[in-house]
């Protein structure tokens, strides 16, 4: 979660909140959907950032939570969140089960300098999210695709079963026609699965090569793990971003 004290851009401008518009709702899994949010941003968003988004209550009682933008940068005015309902969560739950096509919140961004990738930042990419923190992830792949296709790029994916993988189909597509795209689909809870370790790691870089930036993303447990990993395998802690969700 973020903090409450004002985000300040580089330039030190206060970022403003934003009124967003929910467009479309999709379900993306049986636990997360897909919000699709009109917003004028006042600055182009780069792939891997976030948003914070402020939700009050009618006695002014007010919860702020982050969400990366899962949408690759365009400038048609429009973002995709990807929300993982949890149980008894404050904001996700409002999303989960209140939020509705035509509500309005409010958010503000892009934010995010470090955890962003930029066509000219070139590759080879490794990317490795847990979870929902594939969500920025799958942001620079869809920039990735659009803008920079002959980057090469492997997602490292861990999830708990197949039915959590989030954008599956489309990564699955990726995975055939896009030369140079490679999928790592990790299933902690099916047979034979396992949290990500060495051998996972090993066979990641074998496949991508030596890896120029390597993107990591997920829970705080998740993250300090794979970053462990790719460090004892050799990979120079300067090429590793990582950005952590929590929990
Ligand atoms: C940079 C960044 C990007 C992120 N991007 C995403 C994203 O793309 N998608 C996404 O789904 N999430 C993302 N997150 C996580 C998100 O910000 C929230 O942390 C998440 O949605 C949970 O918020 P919540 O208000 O729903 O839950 P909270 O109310 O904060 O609760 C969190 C968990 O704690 C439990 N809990 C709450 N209160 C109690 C209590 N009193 N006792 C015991 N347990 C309790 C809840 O059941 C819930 O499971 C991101 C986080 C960061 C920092």
């Amino acid at each position: 979660m973020s903090s409450d004290s004002p985000v300040i851009d580089p330039g030190a401008r206060p970022l403003p909140w934003r009124s967003a518009t929910i467009v479309a709702i999709a379900a993306v899994t049986a636990r997360v959907k897909n919000f699709r949010l009109r917003v004028a941003f006042d600055r182009p968003m780069l792939a891997g950032q976030h948003v914070d988004v402020r939700l009050t209550a009618p006695d002014g009682y007010q919860a702020q939570r982050s969400y990366s933008i899962a949408s690759a940068p365009n400038e048609e005015g429009w973002i995709d969140l990807m929300i993982e309902g949890l149980p008894d969560g404050e904001v996700s739950g409002f999303f989960d089960t209140v939020a509705e096509v035509g509500d309005t919140i409010e958010l503000r961004g892009p934010i995010g300098g470090s955890f962003v990738w930029r066509p000219e930042d070139g590759g080879p990419l490794l990317l490795v999210g847990g979870g929902s923190g594939v969500v920025p992830l799958l942001s620079m792949l869809r920039h990735r695709a659009v803008r920079a296709p002959d980057v090469p790029a492997l997602l490292l994916y861990s999830a708990r079963d197949a039915g959590e993988v989030l954008a599956r189909d489309e990564l699955l597509q990726r995975a055939r026609d896009e030369a140079g795209f490679d999928l790592m689909l990790n299933l902690t809870r099916e047979t034979g699965g396992r949290r990500i370790d060495a051998a996972l790691i090993a066979e990641a870089l074998e496949r991508i090569g030596r890896p120029r930036h390597a993107y990591l993303c997920g829970s705080n447990g998740f993250v300090g793990h794979a970053a462990d990993l790719l460090v004892d395998a050799g990979l120079a802690p300067a090429t590793i971003r990582t950005e952590r969700f929590g929990g």
